[in-house]
């Protein structure tokens, strides 16, 4: 009777199995949003600004943290607690962990790991790797490039070229024609391979979906190629992380599925610069983004996942000093401009007043070791629940997208 038992109970388990193994989520448009240095206490300053503009006390909201799952994830590196950009990027990307400074490549400096992005391009899926700094730079570069040192701009983005992927973007690169400017050009390689480039909004605005493969930066006139403008400093006519989703999204759409990494990369410049005021805008900038992207999941709710994460915390940033039981994030209202924008030592104590009388405080203008939040929406999205580390979550996305996946070249 037991072992009637047994097997009865058996036989449902495999029928319950199967039936969830077949119906198991599949997403085919993925979107990976990294807000670079965007912990628990950016995003909660953020939403208590968004209330305190709404004539009220307590938590606005950001559109990410609406999405139904959220986890925690731990970003140590290979060598330290407190990650640095590349290394947490080559944990995204990789799945591996790595020493501090070093991109794609393993501790030993000998062996290559391989990004997500390569079995999903070889799979069929299109590939967009976009970003508010450089695209050099160490987060997007970990999705396309390795390098012992994160600082070898040229040389990450020599590599772009021969991915073969559909999207770049981002402000441009910072050395197109190498540090000494003798070498050749990045946008003339590109080109070659296959890339249209086009600047600006207007270029944006006129990506249609048959574009080809793209690399959109910054308009040619814009001297400054190492970021976007922050968001707090925006003029008329500046490319914006919202424009570039937009364009991802045009460019990427397609029947078979794309993966389109989306970075945020300032919210940790403001962060080093301990400029709170430009931390709020920087991260509304990064939810309107992530805006965009919610609105092609309500038009695909059955196979688009959206992930909202970050690469790791930075400033150690307080909500509440020197004892007091409150903030007041309006006091950011009085600062019109970025600090990077007026590096002066009257406007630094200035930035640091500012911080006083919202009472938020910061220890570092460095990074934290903290977890940071991941937030999901969509085909899998349960996957991302709990606590997991950062090396759990390419993982997990090229197990959705139904593609093997080693991490190694
Ligand atoms: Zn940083």
């Amino acid at each position: 009777m037991k072992q009637k038992l047994f097997l009865a109970v058996a036989l449902i388990g495999c029928i319950v199995f199967s039936a969830c193994t077949s119906s198991a989520p599949h997403p085919k448009y993925v979107f990976l949003f990294i807000g670079d240095g965007m912990g628990l206490a950016h995003v909660t300053l953020t939403e208590d600004y968004i209330a305190a503009k709404n004539g009220v006390h307590g938590s606005g909201s950001v559109s990410f943290t609406q999405f139904p799952i959220t986890g925690l994830v731990t970003t140590y590196s290979a060598n330290t607690l407190v990650t640095c950009s590349s290394a947490a990027a080559t944990a995204l990307s990789t799945g591996h962990k790595t020493n501090n400074n070093m991109m794609g490549i393993a501790p030993d400096s000998i062996t290559h790991f391989a990004s997500l992005t390569y079995p999903l391009h070889r799979a069929g899926y299109k590939i967009g790797v976009a970003t508010s700094v450089s695209i050099d730079h160490a987060t997007p570069g970990a999705f396309y490039a390795t390098s012992l040192s994160r600082s070898n701009y040229y040389e990450i983005a020599t590599q772009a070229a021969s991915t073969g992927f559909d999207f770049f973007a981002g402000s441009g690169f910072i050395y197109p024609k190498g540090k000494n400017k003798d070498q050749a050009d990045i946008y003339e390689q590109l080109e070659t391979a296959g890339y249209r480039i086009v600047r600006g909004p207007e270029g944006a605005a006129q990506l249609a979906g048959d574009a080809g493969k793209i690399v959109l930066v910054q308009a040619e006139s814009e001297k400054e190629h190492r970021r976007l403008p922050y968001a707090i400093d925006r003029k008329e006519g500046d490319l914006t992380l919202p424009q570039i989703t937009q364009a991802a999204i045009k460019t990427l759409y397609n029947p078979d599925g794309f993966f389109a990494l989306i970075e945020g990369g300032q919210i940790d410049w403001a962060a080093h610069a301990n400029d709170g005021a430009a931390v709020i805008h920087e991260t509304i900038d990064f939810s309107e983004a992530v805006k965009i992207a919610m609105d092609f999941y309500r038009q695909h709710p059955d196979e688009t996942l959206i992930l909202v994460t970050a690469d790791h915390e930075t400033g150690g940033l307080s909500l509440g000093r020197d004892g007091k039981y409150a903030v007041h994030p309006l006091a950011f209202d009085g600062q019109q401009r970025s600090l990077e924008s007026e590096p002066t030592d009257e406007k630094a104590v200035f930035v640091q007043e500012i911080n006083s009388n919202a009472f938020c405080a910061w220890p570092t203008k460095g990074h934290t070791g903290t977890m940071v939040p991941v937030y999901a929406i969509g085909a899998g999205s349960e996957r991302f629940s709990g606590k997991l580390d950062n090396t759990d979550i390419p993982k997990r996305i090229a197990e959705l997208m139904g593609v093997e996946f080693s991490g190694l070249k």
